[in-house]
């Protein structure tokens, strides 16, 4: 039987990413997924030669891009316009976003224009640490003045982190995420698969193992230590560090006894976030222009991928339509609202379908950071040594597939800081010995 260094539960980016990082440390690896392919929820399918994500994906400019970059992964993709439009009582408007459609924007008041180009402007210098304990409508409604900036404000914010809970949301973190996709945000080409390969490549490079179409039934530990992964079957993969890159439920789950660690407050602490995706491949836009829209007064986004990333080899338009959820979703309503937003956008649409996807409750992140009493999870499992936690509920401030990457280097660091410590006492020992 092989002994691993580590053994990670989960081969979603979380996993991929603390497997790369392991690996090019010298460890021995094995990554477990359940699945019969790699990548969880940053999969991408093929149908009809067009590439779907599991829903709208963008690639921020933040911890992801930076660790994928470091790992060697080829981000190849493109930067879509911000020429947007909103949706304000049943109509589109072109909305403020650059110079040209300052002047042409009927949803604002010149004053309200002024108001919205000066928070744009803003936001890069933004100290969006002094917001991080206080709630996103505090933050809106006591910094922007006027009423429509205000609702526009509420649509992109709820864009950049798909959560629909103004009064429980942390304003810090997602005015930083605002912050990052103003300065631009890649689609990538053939979808975000593209990255779960190069992250899969990068880690066997270094000597990775995979098992995927295997499921972890358990996570082996005894007087504090852990010692490794008990598969579904009943064999025991020994492992002397374990990192659960899955949710915070399917963590508690695996571990024996986790209603007396950590584990238990992290799960119940987490509120998970959902959402309805209706992907459609078009042969080609009944409007060509109208690419990009915020629902203002009706939580809905559309974005045209195709205009900045290649989707298909024959020129059908990749768009993605989500529709925010909070805690009740309508499976049929919701598919409605976002054939009709298409209908709005792209009148005639139906005729140039190619291929279609409907996602009707997604899980899109398993936590987000909120204001009620929430402790940052992880990296380590405080009361078992040698177990960690990565994932993008995971998150010390970051959102999404950022939390997921920074998750799994906050644990690759932990795991190899806390070895390096136990040599440093055994070689002290040697010496005084
Ligand atoms: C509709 C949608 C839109 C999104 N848009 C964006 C975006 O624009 N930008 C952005 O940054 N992020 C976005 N995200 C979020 C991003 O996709 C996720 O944050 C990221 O993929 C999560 O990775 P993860 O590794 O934490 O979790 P997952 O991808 O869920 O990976 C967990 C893995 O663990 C496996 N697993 C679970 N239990 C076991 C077990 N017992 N044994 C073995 N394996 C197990 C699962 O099969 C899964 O593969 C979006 C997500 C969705 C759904």
């Amino acid at each position: 039987m092989t002994r691993y260094d580590v053994a990670i539960i989960g081969g979603g980016m979380a996993g991929l990413t603390a497997a790369a990082l392991a690996a090019k440390a010298g460890k021995r690896v094995v990554v477990i997924e359940k699945q019969s392919r790699l990548g969880g929820r940053a999969i991408t399918n093929k149908k009809e030669g067009a590439y779907f994500n599991l829903g709208g994906h963008a690639l921020y400019k933040g911890d992801a891009y930076d660790t994928f970059r470091e790992l060697g992964c080829e981000l190849k993709g493109g930067e879509p316009s911000i020429d947007a439009y909103g949706i304000w009582n049943g109509k589109l408007s072109v909305l403020p976003t650059g110079a040209g459609s300052l002047l042409s924007s009927p949803l604002l008041t010149w004053k309200g224009k002024m108001e919205f180009i000066g928070w744009l402007a803003k936001f890069a210098k933004l100290d969006t640490h002094k917001y991080d304990g206080v709630s996103l409508r505090e933050w809106i409604e006591g910094q922007i003045k006027d009423p429509m900036v205000r609702h526009i404000f509420y649509s992109l914010l709820r864009t950049a982190s798909y959560v629909m809970a103004p009064d429980l949301q942390a304003a810090g973190p997602v005015l930083r995420s605002l912050a990052s996709a103003l300065k631009g945000v890649l689609y990538l080409d053939e979808g975000w698969g593209s990255v779960v390969e190069e992250l899969r490549a990068s880690a066997s490079r270094h000597g990775a193992a995979f098992r995927t179409g295997h499921q972890a039934a358990s996570v082996f530990h005894q007087k504090g230590i852990v010692g490794g992964i008990v598969m579904d079957d009943g064999t025991l993969i020994e492992a002397g560090n374990v990192i659960i890159a899955a949710s915070p439920a399917v963590a508690h789950k695996l571990v024996p006894h986790a209603d007396s660690t950590s584990l238990k407050r992290w799960k119940d602490q987490a509120i998970e976030v959902t959402a309805a995706c209706l992907d459609v491949a078009l042969r080609k836009l009944p409007k060509p222009k109208q690419q990009f829209v915020y629902g203002i007064d009706v939580p809905v986004f559309l974005t045209n991928q195709s205009r900045a990333a290649k989707l298909s080899a024959d020129g059908s338009q990749v768009v993605c339509l989500i529709k925010y959820q909070g805690a009740e979703s309508d499976s049929e309503k919701d598919l409605r609202e976002l054939e009709s937003t298409l209908d709005l956008v792209q009148p005639g649409w139906r005729a140039e379908v190619v291929a279609k996807q409907y996602l009707p409750r997604i899980t899109v992140c398993h936590d987000f950071l909120h204001v009620r009493d929430r402790v940052h999870p992880g990296p380590n499992v405080p009361e078992i040594e040698g177990l960690y936690v990565a994932g993008d509920w995971v998150s010390h401030g970051e959102l999404l597939v950022d939390a997921a990457t920074a998750s799994a280097k906050r644990a690759v660091r932990h795991m190899l800081a806390a070895e390096s410590r136990e040599r440093d006492v055994i070689h002290g020992h040697r010496v005084t010995l």
